[in-house]
């Protein structure tokens, strides 16, 4: 591992041609990694004046200076083209990917142009073989991830399969690439544009080594790092009954979206809160390489398939997000249908969350008679799971020219159906948080359109109710909205921090930026480590250029009228507020994307 080299090896396979080359990528002090790297990346070999689909444009999967090195340096950040938006997109996952690379000896693996036939990639430290899977076109997650762990069984070390189902295939806007068991780059895409390169799966072999670093420093920090993530209650909650745990606590709040955002709580709870599902469903907890915590819950789905109690077991992870989206958002209130439909998800290569809004979306577009049956092809009814286990097959393999229109994201089927005013879209389909006007602004113009780019849910959280019936002055606008854009822009650079080493966003505590330039200096990065500031901003700006030179126009981001009529526990939208800091945060985007480059030197 070259950790006190100032460049970044990147292993580029072109599938067109079959060629292959390792490029040392310069400027490691000033883009760092992951996120950062990716962005470089695609500034020196994008092409953002031809579209996502264009199988010539990179697909980039990349790892941070300290992954392998410190606990929690698990995930790996997919940059790419969203065939959702056709805007630079980012999807992070976990797994053994990130490990498999840095023993493959890569910081990065670049992937351009498409296969003549559908096509596994295997890439090890030696190795880098391209195979003809064509007998796969079809074949779900499960079934492929089973064919795709042959290749490379004869190596050692780490090693991952990333693959796609019939949704990444057909090219679903969200279909996700899912990795290893259990862990997806789930959102805008990545599984379609691997599908547009006839792409089925990718297997890296991390069967090279990497030199521990020299001297005391390392192992001490190591130590401290370790003890305090398990020998402390930093990570408790996210092991004991993880994400889960909000179900019951935003439902509470009056904060968790039901029936596609029809209400925001509901008694009905009980059935799908993160306690129901410990202690009925829970099987154990898992962990991605590199992880001492392990929060990745699997349920037990106990599913019958012929007579005579013929039954088959299955296990399945789920968390918070999911059980929003495939849940409460479409009335489920059973643990054991939640499963069910997750598993199919799964199965089919869809992202769960768009999926299950998408769903949402349709369901409520039937019942107010925008589309019909005939449109459907199932009665798609809230509380219903065979309707949606139907609809998620229509919808992952383009049943007809509704279900392929919704495929291609909700907001292309409210511009050729109408419904639009009750689609629950920021940016993508929502996450699960109706917490209130700072997180619809965040997601809605957000960088990844995402929960996961600032902490705007736990701003709303943090701001006490108002009188019932008042609202705020313009006064008292102008001060929250300067309040709340600064947070943002603030808390997405501590993310950007995490995301360029890549560590797991769940370490955020663990890893303050001091911290992170400890690490980084442990292992010999002392320019990366010195540099860390100013490379934040760096990359800050690059990654919102890059947005804004491949199609995104905040300005013309709005926030649909769902949003406006909900109740929280705050009592009403205010929407004079919302409207204001969706303004202001439009600004906000601008000057980053033109904050200035720091001096060389
Ligand atoms: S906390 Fe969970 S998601 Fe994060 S690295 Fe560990 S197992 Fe993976």
């Amino acid at each position: 591992m070259p950790a006190s080299a100032t460049t970044s090896r990147v292993l580029h396979v072109d599938l067109a041609t079959g060629a292959s080359r390792v490029i040392q990528f310069e400027g490691r002090p000033l883009h760092l990694g992951g996120s950062g790297l990716a962005a470089a990346l695609y500034e020196a070999y994008g092409l953002p004046g031809a579209p996502a689909e264009d199988p010539r444009q990179p697909l980039i999967f990349a790892i941070g200076p300290l992954t392998g090195y410190y606990p929690l340096m698990s995930k790996v950040v997919c940059g790419f083209r969203s065939p959702y938006n056709g805007q630079w997109a980012e999807s992070h996952a976990g797994g053994r990917l990130a490990l498999a690379l840095r023993f493959a000896g890569y910081d990065a693996l670049m992937i351009t142009g498409a296969a003549r036939t559908l096509s596994c990639l295997v890439v090890g430290s030696r190795r880098l073989e391209v195979h003809d899977v064509h007998y796969l076109r079809g074949q779900d997650v499960f079934v492929t991830g089973k064919y795709l762990r042959r290749f490379g069984k004869d190596s050692s070390g780490h090693r991952s399969t990333v693959r796609i189902g019939p949704a990444g295939e057909k090219g679903v806007a969200f279909a996700c690439a899912n990795v290893d068991s259990f862990r997806h780059f789930g959102r805008l895409g990545a599984g379609a544009v691997m599908g547009a390169k006839n792409l089925k799966g990718i297997v890296v072999l991390g069967d090279g080594g990497a030199a521990l670093p020299e001297g005391k420093d390392y192992p001490k920090l190591f130590r401290d790092i370790y003890g305090a993530v398990t020998g402390t209650d930093m990570m408790q909650k996210y092991h004991d009954l993880g994400t889960a745990e909000n179900l019951s606590v935003l439902n509470e709040l009056k904060a968790l979206p039901w029936r596609n955002l029809q209400a925001t709580t509901d008694p009905a709870i009980d059935g799908i809160s993160g306690e129901r599902f410990a202690e009925q469903l829970l099987l154990r907890q898992t962990a991605c390489a590199g992880c001492p915590v392990g929060c990745i819950h699997i349920g037990l789905l106990r599913q019958q398939f012929a007579r005579d109690h013929e039954f088959l077991y299955k296990q399945v992870s789920y968390d918070y997000e999911p059980i929003f989206a495939q849940g409460s958002m479409l009335g489920l209130t059973n643990a054991s249908d939640v499963l069910a439909l997750l598993d199919d998800t799964e199965k089919l290569g869809l992202d769960c969350m768009s999926a299950g809004v998408a769903l949402a979306w349709a369901t409520e577009a039937l019942e107010r008679g925008v589309i019909t049956e005939a449109e459907t092809l199932a009665p798609l009814a809230f509380g219903n799971v065979a309707t949606y286990m139907t609809g998620l097959h229509h919808l992952a393999n383009g049943a007809n020219e509704f279900w392929r229109t919704l495929g291609r994201g909700t907001p292309s089927a409210t511009d050729a159906y109408g419904g639009r005013e009750f689609s629950c879209v920021l940016g993508q389909e929502m996450a699960g948080y109706a917490t209130g006007e700072v997180f619809f602004v965040a997601q809605a113009l957000g960088f990844r359109h995402s929960h996961l780019d600032s902490g705007g849910y736990s701003f709303d959280q943090s701001v006490p109710p108002r009188e019932p019936g008042t609202f705020r002055t313009p006064e008292e606008i102008t001060a929250d909205v300067n309040k709340a854009v600064a947070f943002l822009a603030d808390d997405e650079q501590k993310r950007i921090a995490i995301n360029c080493m890549v560590a797991c966003l769940f370490s955020r505590k663990a890893y303050s930026m001091p911290r992170l330039q400890e690490a980084l200096a442990a292992i010999g990065c002392r320019a990366e480590a010195d540099g860390m500031p100013d490379a934040l901003r760096t990359v800050q700006a690059a990654r919102w250029r890059l947005k804004l030179q491949t199609g995104y126009r905040p300005e013309e981001v709005t926030i649909p009228k769902r949003f406006t009529e909900i109740v929280t526990w705050k009592g009403p939208i205010d929407t004079a507020y919302m409207e204001a800091l969706r303004l202001a945060y439009v600004d906000a985007i601008r000057r980053m994307a033109d904050a200035p480059a720091p001096a060389a030197g």
